[in-house]
């Protein structure tokens, strides 16, 4: 496979190439078309296999196409993953207008909850941070009511520590017909409960 030929952009395409990413990896080639096509999706890879990609591409994919207010939200466990997650869809959309936060703890929550009223096209979000900006002001749930795309990153560990309570919150602030992604190193109970609430998944098992 070529990123050209699961359904990517041309700009992506590019993108990639001068990111010296010249072959998708298997995660990207099982992914990719099925996020494309409007699957949610289970992808079970390890970090270093190339899953940020797997759903930062179709992500950037369809935001070119048609960016409005909030597109999507990635949750992901710690602090330097946000940054790092923060830093992949700045490479792989270093050729749009990309506006992307990190809503983590540690940093001015005032300042967040501004940043947040100017619609940037991602969050990046640590649980407990994200939590506690849907909750304490009533102008932010609203801005994630047409967003397209929910992320869970490292998900086995989301769920692991016991974010179910931060995880309904963020739940309940997206639109039904959002797409679900969900990465994960490891298949969890857990996990295979959150995967119940999805109507049109997908499934990838990494070989
Ligand atoms: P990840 O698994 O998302 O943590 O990615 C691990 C590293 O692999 C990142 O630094 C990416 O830039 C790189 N990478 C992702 N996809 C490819 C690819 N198709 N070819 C070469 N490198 C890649």
């Amino acid at each position: 496979a070529t990123f050209a030929s699961l359904g990517l952009a041309e700009w992506a395409v590019q993108t990639c190439k001068e990111l010296g990413m010249h072959k998708p990896t298997p995660v990207q080639t099982h992914c990719i078309p099925k996020i494309l096509a409007g699957r949610d999706v289970l992808g079970l890879a390890q970090t270093g296999s190339g899953k940020t990609a797997a759903f930062a591409l179709p992500i950037l994919h369809r935001l070119a196409e048609d960016p409005f207010g909030i597109f999507g939200l990635v949750v992901t466990p710690t602090r330097e993953l946000a940054y790092q997650l923060a830093e992949q869809f700045r490479a792989l959309g270093s050729c749009l207008h990309l506006r992307c936060t990190v809503v983590v703890g540690g940093m001015d929550m005032l300042n967040q909850a501004k940043t947040l009223m100017t619609r940037p096209h991602l969050v990046i979000a640590t649980p407990g941070r994200i939590k506690v900006l849907l909750e304490e002001n009533p102008d932010i749930p609203p801005l994630f009511s047409n967003a397209r795309f929910l992320v869970l990153d490292e998900a086995d560990r989301v769920l692991d520590v016991g974010f179910e309570e931060e995880l309904r919150v963020v739940f309940k602030c997206l639109p039904k017909n959002r797409q679900t992604l969900l990465f994960s190193a490891t298949m969890t109970s857990e996990l295979e409960a959150l995967l119940e609430l999805s109507a049109n998944k997908a499934y990838f098992y990494e070989a």
